[in-house]
């Protein structure tokens, strides 16, 4: 898992998406849906470290909408230097707006 794939330099790093995927729209909005709750995917509902690199935090015993999410490694064989590549199936669990508040600035001391 690459680190920098979970670092937001701004908040709009934190509300761009390199890959798009109807399937999870789908399941965001019909999770949504029975929730009530006016949101839009891609546009209201993030993980929680989207969320909180946009200033805002998920309050505290809100559940996440599960979403399969496939990771991509690399692994390289040490004796020919192939790469080979594995995708794994993970899960991801993103929030809608209304499961958020705005957080207080951090304080560095
Ligand atoms: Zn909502």
């Amino acid at each position: 898992m690459a680190p920098s794939a979970y670092r937001f330099e701004t908040p709009q790093d934190a509300r761009t998406f390199d890959t798009f995927s109807v399937a999870n729209a789908v399941a965001v909005k019909t999770a949504l849906a029975e929730r009530g709750c006016p949101c839009e995917p891609y546009a209201d509902v993030f993980t929680f470290r989207r969320w909180i690199a946009q200033g805002r935090a998920v309050r505290k015993g809100e559940h996440g909408i599960r979403l399969p999410v496939v990771v991509e490694r690399v692994n390289e064989d040490k004796d020919t230097g192939e790469q080979h590549t594995l995708r794994l199936l993970r899960s991801s669990f993103v929030f809608c707006r209304c499961q958020t508040d705005e957080a207080a600035p951090r304080r560095r001391s």
